[in-house]
């Protein structure tokens, strides 16, 4: 069975930034070319499924939201850290 960057536990902050990015690395289209992944072995950029794109971007806006709450509330990221 192949392994889908979204079954890590993490999604990279480069995928995540890329919702359509390849469906094996999450490296966009343009410059793909050919790529090597323990999943895919070599492979050309393959369109990514819709839950795949789904993920991306809800991991985008959650680091989003994330990056903006840390900017309004400076005094207790400070405090947290
Ligand atoms: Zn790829």
């Amino acid at each position: 069975m192949n392994r889908l960057p979204e079954e890590d536990a993490a999604l990279s902050e480069r995928t995540a930034a890329q919702p359509s990015g390849c469906r094996w690395c999450g490296i966009p289209k343009r410059p793909h070319a050919r790529r090597w992944t323990a999943a895919a072995g070599w492979h050309a950029w393959q369109a990514p499924t819709d839950a795949q794109i789904l993920a991306r971007m809800r991991a985008r806006r959650a680091r989003r939201l994330a990056a903006r709450i840390a900017a309004c509330a400076p005094q207790e990221a400070r405090a947290a850290a």
